[in-house]
């Protein structure tokens, strides 16, 4: 095997999956127009490698000669962390956008499970080696790789007892094949990846070992497995012309809920079953390595709409004013804070339990609270710089109507800039922070690595906080022993 070419993913996905959207059932994911745009930004990042400016940065050699992309290389040591972040960067600057559930970012759940090696010997050698196998067939044979996580949830007090119709993922059968699995899963990008790795999100710790048992399952599912439905949300970006909104025209990612119907899981795809423990391991630890990638992404996405606050102010010359330069710094000040986090959880690095090198855990968990609690106030104080011209430009069928020409001259010209640059950078602005994509993508980064609350326990599960104790215990001459478990 080697790297994929752009051609070859796209033919790759014409295998038969079930994918419906808009009322039909879609014949070839890559030809359908909803999909054809991200499938080409895939398609662009299958190529990439390939080229001699890029195959450095790109690639990675694993120990008997194959070429891999170098975003499914296990981190090492500090540099390859170093070389992830360059991977990330490089690819999201050729593509001049940012996409997020595109194979790097989805790929470090499966290092997290990795990394609990010992846990899975101890119930089965095999899934142990399923892992090992499956990470190294990733990178070999360059699949896509997303991440199924979250169950539509209804009442919550009935989703173990089956009272609820039994929604929430479960192996319904067990056989000489392998294991046969009901359920659903949200899943961005499922419909145009090759395959998932499924796992749950929430257990009823309290319903017993026994109860839970079906539900404690993870393994890979391969996206055109039969019974397999992917029901796709409606395209925002499809129909618009790219000149009005050039992100929604071509960074759209779309979501979709997969049914699992009796879908049969074979055994070497199996990674962890009837395993509480597992499920337990692999919530606490997901985004390990993943949350890199991610927040990597929103630093791009704070440079976007630093980038066009500033060009904003600069045409009208208000970044001369040092309100506006307040205003930019605040700006500039969120943007430093998120690359301070990633600079630091490099440079602080830590061994993992299976001997990888993860990014520093709590400068990572905090770096993405930081970066998404901020990113509304970010696009606030963008949307003030940028002005109310970015809710009232008529789009480009209009600026170009001769009849009304000389108005749009009169009053869209200022200084070095024509009506026309003026309006592309409005409408790119508009399409960062107002269209229905920018409404889309604000929601899909509130939640898409766990809500914020998760998100929280992230951060206090990954910080000690025992030496704060020690050092007020000891300046306030305490005289107690014991902190609180929790
Ligand atoms: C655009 C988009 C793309 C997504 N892509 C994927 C994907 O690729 N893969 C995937 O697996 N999932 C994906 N998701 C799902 C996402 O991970 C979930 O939306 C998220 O985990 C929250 O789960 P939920 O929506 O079921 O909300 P709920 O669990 O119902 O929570 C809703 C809110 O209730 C409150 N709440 C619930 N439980 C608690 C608690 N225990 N403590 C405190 N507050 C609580 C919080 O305010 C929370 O935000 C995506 C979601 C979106 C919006």
């Amino acid at each position: 095997m080697a790297l994929m070419t752009g051609e070859q993913y796209r033919e790759s996905l014409n295998d038969g999956r079930e994918v419906y959207i808009d009322g039909e059932r879609v014949k070839n994911v890559a030809e359908h127009p909803a999909f054809n745009p991200i499938v080409d930004i895939k398609a662009r990042m299958y190529d990439m490698p390939h080229e001699d400016r890029y195959k450095e940065t790109l690639t990675a050699t694993l120990p008997d000669g194959e070429v891999i992309s170098r975003a499914y290389n296990p981190p090492k040591s500090k540099e390859d962390l170093t070389a992830i972040r360059n991977h990330v960067e490089t690819v999201l600057d050729d593509l001049g956008g940012v996409v997020y559930r595109v194979g790097d970012e989805t790929i470090g759940e499966m290092w997290s499970l990795y990394d609990a090696q010992d846990k899975l010997n101890e119930i089965n050698p095999i899934y142990a080696d399923n892992i090992k196998y499956h990470i190294d067939r990733v990178a070999r044979e360059d699949l896509f790789h997303v991440s199924a996580n979250t169950d539509p949830k209804g009442d919550r007090s009935k989703l173990f007892s089956g009272k609820d119709g039994g929604t929430l993922l479960h192996v319904v059968e067990e056989n000489d094949k392998g294991i046969v699995v009901k359920g659903a899963k949200f899943e961005t990008a499922a419909a145009y990846a090759h395959q998932a790795f499924v796992k749950p999100t929430i257990l009823d710790w309290a319903a017993g070992e026994e109860t839970m048992a079906p539900f404690a399952c993870g393994f890979i599912c391969d996206m055109g497995s039969p019974g397999l439905k992917h029901i796709c949300r409606t395209s925002v970006g499809q129909g618009r012309k790219e000149e009005d909104y050039p992100i929604s025209t071509k960074f759209e990612e779309i979501d979709t809920l997969l049914i699992f119907d009796n879908v049969l899981i074979p055994w070497e795809n199996v990674l962890f079953h009837r395993s509480l423990q597992s499920a337990a391991y692999i919530r606490s630890t997901v985004h390990r390595y993943s949350a890199f990638n991610y927040v990597l992404r929103m630093l791009r996405r704070a440079d976007y709409l630093l980038g066009a606050a500033t060009l904003n102010a600069d045409q009208t010359g208000l970044t001369r004013l040092q309100a506006v330069q307040e205003k930019i710094s605040q700006l500039i000040n969120y943007r430093e804070g998120i690359n301070a986090h990633l600079t630091a959880a490099v440079a602080n690095a830590e061994e993992s339990p299976g001997g990888l090198i993860m990014p520093n855990q709590s400068l990572l968990y905090t770096g993405r609270v930081f970066a998404l609690s901020n990113f509304p106030a970010m696009a606030h104080l963008t949307r003030e710089l940028v002005g109310g011209q970015l809710a009232v430009t008529p789009d480009t069928a209009t600026m170009s109507d001769p009849a009304i020409k000389e108005y749009i001259d009169r009053y869209y010209s200022v200084g070095e800039w024509s009506p026309e640059e003026r309006a592309k950078l409005l409408y790119f602005a508009r399409d960062l922070l107002n269209s229905s994509l920018a409404g889309h993508n604000t929601t899909f980064e509130l939640f898409a690595q766990s809500p914020p609350f998760a998100q929280q326990a992230a951060v206090f599960n990954n910080f000690d906080l025992e030496p704060q104790r020690e050092l007020v215990k000891k300046a306030a001459k305490l005289d107690v022993k014991s902190s609180v478990s929790v």
